[in-house]
């Protein structure tokens, strides 16, 4: 850290932060940690950004966000090597993800019309003389957090989401990843010419902080169940509402039925990819024991030749946050201290900055390989008697994010048994990428939606209203009711609701 320069909001000097390479520790960045002023500031700004932006319709909106869309497009080379540098992350794997976040943009500006704009609702036998709608107003200012992990697709869905319905947005970025988080709202800033409609805070937590306790209407908060709750304490100060996406534990289980070949490689990229650091990724594997030995030959075949490094052969990048490692070593020690079997890799797998592809097996199930989120490039695979045990396996975890069935003829009976916000059948996370569909957990993976119209609508509030089309038979709203009004009303809610009539 080192003090530079004096800042614009507030005169005061500035303090600084670096962002590092993981796979070198070369700096790629410096950025300013902005201070509950800074972060005052640009809410106020947002506010009267939010003024223009609110009130435009949503085509104008729409033709602004698309337009975005096509200028992160151009540019992806450009925003994936900056992510590939702050995370350390593959470059194919940082288009990939900004390839997914583009299309979310598109979905949200092309949608939040017809999910948000004013919609009919019937009015009922006894209010036939109302004409009643509903429409989705945006909240105004939202405060977005995130996380490093996916610095582009993970607060894009509530970004996009929160814009496309009429917000502004204040985003402060994970500390590892500020320079996306700039590169964002910089290109975002050039599509509406130079207003604070998406604006950058860079910092560390006391900035989230600050964000959290600022005049925002809801906070959207990306990261760790543990920074989570502080999110939630410092917004319940001012009757903040929160949306919260936290971590996860997710199972991919296999039927006996299942396409091995295929389970096994949804099972090996779903835990090993961006190095084991993806909320939904993949941590435990439940394999029905009639075809465990084949599952786990055939996925010990395809890692062969799987390692991390940071040379162009190398498919696994480096831990993005060094204090990671720690985690992850400690849970493969445990794991293996009770009773785990080495399939690949193990105790020694972890070293300085990369974690070597691990696969541990009959990992027992109190095992912190099995109850806490490792986020590293590790897969706990045990056999299992039936689906039902593999289903009770998979819910006996305080999480529950997502997670991924492979079965030829079971595979929807089984999803609908667990109990997490997401599920792939004969694939991994494929509903991330399905724009329409909400995304996020219960239990200590969060609640509230990003994704789909249930995204779309989680930065607005229903806004209800009804208009009176002609005088209504009986008056029921006046002093001058009387009793034999009363006695009619009480004649039709018995002729409406007062049978045994059932809804077949
Ligand atoms: P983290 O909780 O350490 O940090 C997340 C963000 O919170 C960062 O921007 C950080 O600066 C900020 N922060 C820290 N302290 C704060 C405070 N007191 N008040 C406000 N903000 C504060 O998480 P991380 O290490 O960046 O991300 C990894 C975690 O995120 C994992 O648990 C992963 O599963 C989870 N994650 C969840 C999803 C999802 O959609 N459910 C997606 C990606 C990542």
């Amino acid at each position: 850290m080192s003090s530079t320069l004096e800042h614009s909001d507030t005169a005061e000097a500035v303090t600084t932060f670096d962002s590092l390479d993981p796979a070198t520790g070369d700096l790629v960045g410096t950025h300013r940690v902005c201070s509950a002023a800074n972060v005052d500031a640009a809410v106020g700004r947002a506010r009267d950004a939010v003024d223009w932006w609110g009130n435009l319709s949503f085509d104008d909106r729409a033709d602004f966000l698309l337009t975005w869309r096509s200028v992160i497009t151009r540019r992806i080379a450009q925003l994936a090597d900056l992510s590939h540098r702050e995370t350390g992350k593959p470059h194919g794997d940082a288009q990939l993800e900004i390839v997914l976040a583009i299309d979310h943009i598109a979905w949200a500006a092309k949608n939040a019309k017809k999910v948000l704009g004013p919609r009919k609702v019937s009015p009922g036998l006894l209010m036939t003389n109302q004409a009643a709608t509903v429409a989705y107003h945006p909240l105004g200012v939202i405060g977005v957090i995130g996380p490093w992990n996916y610095p582009v697709f993970t607060p894009m869905g509530s970004i996009a989401y929160a814009l496309a319905a009429g917000n502004a947005v204040v985003f402060k970025p994970s500390e590892y990843t500020p320079g996306v988080g700039q590169w964002l709202a910089d290109s975002f800033r050039e599509v509406v010419h130079g207003r604070d409609v998406l604006q950058v805070v860079t910092g560390l937590g006391d900035t989230g902080n600050a964000l959290c306790r600022a005049r925002i209407d809801k906070l959207a908060f990306t990261g760790s169940g543990r920074t989570g709750k502080k999110v939630m304490a410092a917004c319940a100060e001012n009757l903040t509402p929160v949306i919260i996406e936290a971590g996860g534990k997710d199972a991919l289980i296999v039927d006996e039925d299942a396409d091995l070949p295929k389970a096994a490689e949804a099972a090996l990229w779903g835990g090993m990819s961006n190095a084991g650091q993806t909320c939904i990724g993949t941590e435990r594997v439940y394999v029905h024991e009639k075809v465990f030995d084949a599952f786990m030959t055939e996925i010990l075949a395809q890692a062969d030749g799987l390692r991390a490094g940071s040379d162009s052969g190398a498919q696994i990048g480096p831990i993005t946050m060094p204090s990671q490692l720690d985690v992850i070593r400690s849970h493969i020690d445990d794991a293996v201290a009770r009773g785990a079997k080495v399939a690949l890799g193990g105790p020694g797998a972890v070293g300085e900055r990369f974690v070597q592809p691990t696969i541990l097996t009959h990992v027992p199930e109190d095992s912190t390989e099995i109850t806490e989120e490792t986020f590293g490039p590790t897969l706990a695979i045990n056999p299992v008697a039936s689906m039902d045990e593999a289903v009770r396996l998979t819910n006996a975890t305080d999480y529950g994010l997502a997670g991924a069935v492979f079965s030829k003829a079971n595979g929807p009976s089984i999803a609908r048994r667990i109990r997490s916000g997401m599920t792939s059948i004969n694939s991994v996370i494929a509903f991330a990428a399905v724009p329409g569909l909400p995304f996020g957990g219960v239990g200590q993976s969060g609640f509230g939606r990003i994704h789909g119209p249930d995204g779309l609508r989680e930065f607005t509030y229903a806004k209800a209203t009804t208009r009176q089309k002609f005088a209504p038979m009986m008056n029921l709203t006046s002093f001058t009711r009387t009793a034999a009004t009363d006695g009619k009303v009480a004649q039709l809610i018995t002729l409406l609701h007062g049978g045994k009539q059932t809804l077949r």
